[in-house]
């Protein structure tokens, strides 16, 4: 039985796409538990099935074999329980539409009065720090405020875990410190649960209270390490800081020795 806190837990996740030229496996076997308020960041190389993980973990693909449950409940379908920040914040939200209304949008089809959904909305916007452009269409704004508008739609959706899929990789150095520090603000200051996935070794111990590391497809979870650095973390100390330079550099081994394939087998195909 899972502990009442776990919120989120992968047992023996596979995945083999079909097709014409022969099946690919994606994901070999997959297990690992997340609980309520934890922010977890999943790192592994180029093609390893990040995105096929995060696909079937929100419903969108549905797995050749295991389980993905939210709450104790298998995930059959889309779950309102989850959202999900996709890199391509350009193509996520509606030119047409204001920040406020791209922010609104979901909360439409919930049961909520006018005046909630505002407050909802209004919330959100301050959370990110857009209150000022609320009335702005997203191309009026750069490409870390576009990243922020849809940041701000998946909170105010007030889901019980955030995914976040590669967020922030198409921003510049700078903008993606901020947004960074965003999601640290976020995640300590409301509590959410966020589940952040990346290719980038830094940002996930910067990150993440926990770091999955994954080997290459057909994936399996090489390690789950603890990140141990102070809850209160900031661009300059935490990164000087001994540690962060011990924990990206055994990531980055692992990472290393995966690509190399000198990390032993994974679990045998079921
Ligand atoms: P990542 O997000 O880590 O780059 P993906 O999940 O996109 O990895 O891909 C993992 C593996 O699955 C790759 O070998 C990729 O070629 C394969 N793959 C992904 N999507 C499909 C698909 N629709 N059909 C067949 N193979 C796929």
């Amino acid at each position: 039985m899972p502990d009442r806190s776990t919120l989120l837990r992968v047992e023996h996740l596979r995945k083999v796409y079909g097709s014409s030229t022969g099946d690919v496996e994606a994901i070999r076997d997959i297990s690992f538990s997340m609980d309520a308020g934890q922010l977890v960041c999943i790192v592994g190389p180029s093609g390893c099935g990040k995105t096929t993980l995060l696909k079937c973990l929100a419903g969108l693909l549905r797995p050749t074999g295991g389980v993905v449950e939210m709450d104790g409940s298998p995930v059959t379908g889309p779950s309102p329980a989850m959202a999900v920040v996709f890199q391509e914040y350009g193509r996520s939200l509606f030119p047409w539409l204001t920040v406020r209304g791209n922010v609104e949008l979901p909360l439409r089809h919930q049961k909520l009065t006018r005046a909630e959904r505002h407050t909802l909305v209004a919330d959100a916007l301050a959370a990110v720090g857009l209150a000022p452009v609320a009335g702005s269409h997203p191309w009026q704004l750069s490409g870390g405020m576009q990243q922020r508008v849809a940041i701000a739609r998946a909170i105010a959706y007030q889901p019980e875990v955030l995914i976040m899929d590669e967020p922030f990789a198409a921003v510049d150095a700078q903008t993606r410190a901020d947004l960074e520090d965003l999601v640290r603000e976020l995640h300590v200051s409301r509590g959410i649960s966020v589940l952040f996935v990346t290719h980038d070794i830094d940002e996930s111990v910067y990150l993440g209270q926990r770091v999955l590391v994954l080997s290459q497809s057909p994936t399996w979870v090489q390690e789950d390490l603890a990140i141990d650095l102070p809850p209160a973390r900031d661009q300059i100390t935490t990164r000087a800081l001994p540690r962060f330079t011990e924990l990206r550099t055994h990531v980055y081994d692992q990472i290393q020795r995966a690509k190399r394939g000198q990390v032993g087998s994974p679990p045998a195909a079921p």
